[in-house]
């Protein structure tokens, strides 16, 4: 007998095992940072970490102490901090725990080679590690990075320090749509010149359609996650698998004659008579309450729609045709069977906001291994 709320997300860690080695497939001479920002997207941080430690290349991330946490448990590969440091407290974290930082400006250049430069703190087993970034080039995104004109000082100053580790880096804003990117790297080209060094470009969207970017490292987040980057491509064609499924169950049923209304403001009308089921599932389960009716959603596996609007804990389904659908029947709301890519397009939104959206009273099981 079920003791809870059936709403659960399962995670399955071989699908983003497949994901990861699907990435590589596309960048074969690349190496790849399996991007966990965003606590993996909502999948879990430990939960993708443990999925890909004998695997990935390394791992990108957001903040310092969660790249520390990893190191104290024993995550041996390189770690990407994505934003950088914040404070002279984080640059000292990038040299003692040996971690990647990209460097966006120049105050978070000087905090780091400061850094470098102390002695090594007493007590610290650690040696002294050479400064590892990630120079971040502003190619046309126009959020963060060095211009043209801020890159040649920046550079010259880097020379005085041979013994750094420089990886020159940008991010493209349309490698998923009509502009791509070929813009973007006409001008990285022309502010890096013959640069000798390491170049990291590719985002998902940019691994799967742009082989030209693969340079030396790529950074896949959202392909991990089985969800994809278009909107004209569904993540089953890219040979992508879900890894997050978001289940749950019937836990009412109501019949309806033609002309009654469903849910709050009523936005729903039954044109005929209809049988609904009410799911357990809500805006505060992480479900997009932009939702229309006629959102795709499973029921005992077989596709029907959403009816009016989604409420905090609940929203309304067509049973009118799943007829052996009642109370206790299983529910997906996006995963295995039924893409988050459709669920997301219906809300208007993208597989990343739902993914990210998984509100922590949603019991996760991590399936198999
Ligand atoms: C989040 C992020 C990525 C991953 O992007 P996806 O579209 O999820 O593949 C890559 N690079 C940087 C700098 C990022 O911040």
């Amino acid at each position: 007998m079920k003791t809870s709320r059936p709403i659960r997300a399962r995670i399955a860690p071989a699908a983003l095992r497949h994901n990861y080695r699907l990435a590589k497939l596309h960048a074969p001479s690349a190496k790849a940072w399996a991007v966990i920002k965003a606590d993996a997207y909502g999948h879990g941080q430990w939960r993708a970490v443990e999925a890909l430690r004998g695997e990935a290349d390394g791992f990108a991330l957001l903040e310092c102490d969660n790249a520390i946490a990893l190191r104290e448990a024993e995550v041996r590969q390189p770690l990407l901090l994505l934003e950088g440091i914040f404070s002279v407290r984080d640059a000292r974290a990038v040299i003692e725990y040996d971690l990647t930082s990209i460097v966006h400006c120049i105050d978070q250049l000087e905090m780091l080679i400061a850094a470098s430069r102390e002695a090594p703190r007493r007590g610290t087993q650690r040696q002294q590690n050479p400064l590892k970034i990630y120079l971040k080039l502003n190619s046309g995104m126009n959020r963060l990075g060095f211009t043209a004109r801020q890159l040649p000082p920046v550079l010259e100053t880097l020379r005085q320090f041979p013994q750094h580790e420089v990886t020159l880096m940008t991010h493209f804003a349309d490698a998923d749509g009509e502009r791509g990117i070929a813009w973007q790297m006409d001008r990285f080209k022309a502010m890096t010149g013959h640069w000798p060094g390491l170049v990291s470009l590719a985002n998902s969207a940019a691994i799967l359609r742009h082989p030209q970017a693969q340079a030396d490292w790529v950074r896949p987040g959202i392909m991990l996650y089985g969800a994809s980057p278009f909107a004209d491509q569904a993540a089953a064609a890219l040979g992508l698998q879900p890894v997050m499924t978001l289940q749950s169950a019937i836990i009412g049923v109501q019949n309806l004659l033609a002309g009654d209304r469903v849910g709050y403001g009523g936005t729903f009308t039954a044109a005929r008579n209809m049988r609904i089921g009410i799911v357990a599932c809500g805006y505060a389960d992480g479900y997009p309450r932009h939702a229309p009716s006629g959102t795709p959603i499973l029921v005992m596996g077989r596709r029907t729609t959403t009816l009016g609007r989604v409420s905090m804990d609940m929203l309304a389904c067509d049973l009118t045709d799943i007829r052996e659908a009642g109370i206790g029947a299983p529910v997906t709301l996006w995963g295995d069977g039924l893409a988050a890519d459709e669920v997301a397009t219906a809300a208007g939104t993208i597989a990343y906001e739902l993914f990210c959206a998984l509100a922590p009273r949603v019991p996760v099981a991590v399936s198999g291994s």
